[in-house]
C-alpha cells in the first residue's frame, strides 16, 4: 500500500477547487474528489512512464472494485462507459446519465479519497444524423456529470472525421478532458499511420482545440482477443513521436487481451496515459477464468470457465449462460447480458457480492502496480490541482498551425492525398 497519504487539509482544498461546476451543482455535499480527465492525464505525465486505468464500469461490482483498488494504490482513474455500453440504445444497467452518480455515491460510501474522471468512451459519430443528435445529447452527459468525453468519428475518412470534431467542439466545456479517435480498433487491418494522426492533430490545433489524448488503430481489438496479434508498440511509439510537438497523450483501448509484457512496452516505450480495460473486469467480476493478463480462458469444448467460489454463484451462472443459448449468442456476445441481469447480480447475497468486486480489486490493484506504474499519482494529480488552485487546468498546448491552411476546402484537398484505407470497419467497445 502506498506510503503517501495525502493531508486532510490538502483534500478538502482540492475538493473545494478541484471539482468541475457539473460535480459541484450535481454533488453538493459530496466528498468525493470527482475531477476532469485532464487532470487524470496530467497526474500521470507529472509521473512519467505511467498509464491510468480507464475502467468500463459495465455493472456496479466493476465500478466498486476500481475505485477500491485506486485507492489502495493510491492511484489516479478514470471510470468510463462507452457509447455501446452505456448510451441511448445500450446493453449495461450502467450508462452515461448515471455513471457519475454511481461512482459518487460509492466514493463516499467507501471513503475513496483518490481522484476520479468520469469518462464517455467512444462517442461514435457515423454520419451527419449522428452530428445533430450528438448537439443534444453531449449537453445532457455533463449535465449527468461526464466529466471527460472521447468523440469518435474515426469510422468517417480522414476529413469528415476532423470536420466533425471541430462541429461538436463547441458542445465540449473547455475544462474537461477530451480524446480524439483516428482510428477504431479491429485487428491489424486498416491500422493508423503518422501522416491521418498527424493530419487530425493539426487540423484540430488550427481550431484552438488541445486534445488531451489521442486514439490510434494499433493492431490490437476489442473485446476477447482471438489471435495474438496485439498491440503494435512501435507503430504506437512512431505516431506518438510524430505528435510530440502538440503534447498530445495516447489512449489505448482494446487493453483485455494484450500481455502485461506487451503492456509495460506500452508504458515504456509511447506517451500513453490512459488504457481502456472493459472485457477483463467484465469477465472477473463474474468469476470467469482468465488468464494473467485478462483474456478469458475458454475449456476444451469452447466454453467460459467459471471458476467455482469466485464471482457471481454458480446457479446465476448457469442461467446467464441458458439465457445466452436462448438467444444463440457467441461468446462475444456475453457482454449483452449485463442489461438483463443487473438487477439479479446486485440481488445476490453480499459476501458473493464482496467477492465478485474482490476479484476485479485484485487484478486492478496488480494492473496498477505491476504494469500501469500508477502508483502514487493521486498525489500528483492533488498536487496538479492544487498548483492550478482550479478544476480548469487549461490546455497544454497553443496554437501553432496557421487558420488559413485548415478551411474546409484545404481539409478535404488535404485528406484526400493522405489516400488511406481504413479497411473493414470494426465493433466500438473500450
Ligand atoms: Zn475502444
Amino acid at each position: 500500500m502506498s506510503k503517501n497519504p495525502v493531508s486532510s487539509k490538502d483534500f478538502e482544498k482540492a475538493l473545494e477547487v478541484g471539482r468541475p461546476p457539473n460535480i459541484k451543482t450535481l454533488f453538493p455535499n459530496s466528498k468525493a474528489l470527482i475531477v476532469s480527465g485532464k487532470v487524470i492525464d496530467r497526474a500521470m505525465m507529472a509521473k512519467g512512464k505511467a498509464i491510468s486505468i480507464a475502467a468500463n464500469g459495465r455493472n456496479q461490482f466493476v465500478i466498486r472494485g476500481a475505485l477500491l483498488a485506486a485507492q489502495k494504490a493510491n492511484s489516479a482513474l478514470i471510470i468510463e462507459i462507452a457509447k455501446s455500453e452505456g448510451g441511448a440504445k445500450a446493453y449495461c444497467a450502467v450508462n452515461f446519465w448515471n455513471m457519475a452518480m454511481l461512482v459518487d455515491a460509492v466514493c463516499n460510501e467507501l471513503k475513496i479519497t483518490v481522484p476520479v474522471a468520469i469518462h464517455a468512451d467512444h462517442y461514435g459519430i457515423k454520419s451527419d444524423k449522428d452530428i445533430a443528435a450528438a448537439k443534444v445529447e453531449i449537453p445532457t452527459m455533463f449535465e449527468a456529470g461526464i466529466t471527460s468525453i472521447a468523440i469518435d468519428a474515426s469510422n468517417l475518412p480522414d476529413d469528415k472525421n476532423l470536420l466533425a470534431s471541430i462541429t461538436l467542439n463547441p458542445f465540449i466545456p473547455k475544462w474537461a478532458g477530451y480524446e480524439t479517435e483516428v482510428g477504431e480498433i479491429k485487428g491489424d487491418a486498416g491500422l493508423s499511420t503518422v501522416e491521418e494522426a498527424v493530419f487530425l492533430i493539426q487540423g484540430l490545433n488550427a481550431y484552438d482545440i488541445f486534445p488531451d489524448w489521442i486514439a490510434l488503430n494499433n493492431g490490437t481489438t476489442h473485446g476477447i482477443e482471438e489471435k495474438d496479434s496485439g498491440i503494435q508498440v512501435q507503430l504506437t511509439a512512431d505516431i506518438h513521436k510524430a505528435l510530440e510537438k502538440y503534447r498530445v497523450s495516447g489512449a489505448q483501448h482494446g487493453t483485455s487481451g494484450n500481455s502485461s509484457e506487451r503492456l509495460r512496452q506500452i508504458v515504456a516505450k509511447t506517451r500513453t496515459t490512459k488504457a481502456n480495460v472493459a472485457t477483463a473486469l467484465q469477465m472477473i467480476s463474474w468469476g470467469v477464468q482468465v488468464n494473467d493478463y485478462g483474456n478469458a480462458i475458454l475449456d476444451s469444448s469452447g466454453n467460459f470457465n467459471k471458476v467455482k467460489e469466485e464471482g457471481m454463484t454458480e446457479e446465476m451462472w448457469a442461467e446467464m449462460a441458458a439465457y445466452a443459448q436462448s438467444k444463440g449468442w457467441k461468446k462475444g456476445d456475453y457482454k449483452n447480458l449485463n442489461l438483463p441481469f443487473e438487477n439479479k447480480l446486485l440481488s445476490l447475497p453480499k459476501k458473493i457480492r464482496e467477492r465478485m468486486v474482490k476479484g476485479v480489486e485484485d487484478f486492478v490493484y496488480k494492473m496498477m502496480t505491476e504494469v500501469f506504474n500508477s502508483e502514487d499519482t493521486a498525489l500528483l494529480a492533488l498536487e496538479t490541482i492544487l498548483k492550478a488552485g482550479s478544476f480548469d487546468l487549461g490546455p497544454k498546448m497553443t496554437r501553432i498551425e496557421s487558420p488559413e491552411d485548415w478551411t474546409e476546402s484545404k481539409i478535404t484537398e488535404r485528406a484526400s492525398r493522405l489516400g488511406h484505407d481504413k479497411g473493414p470497419a470494426g465493433k466500438f467497445d473500450d
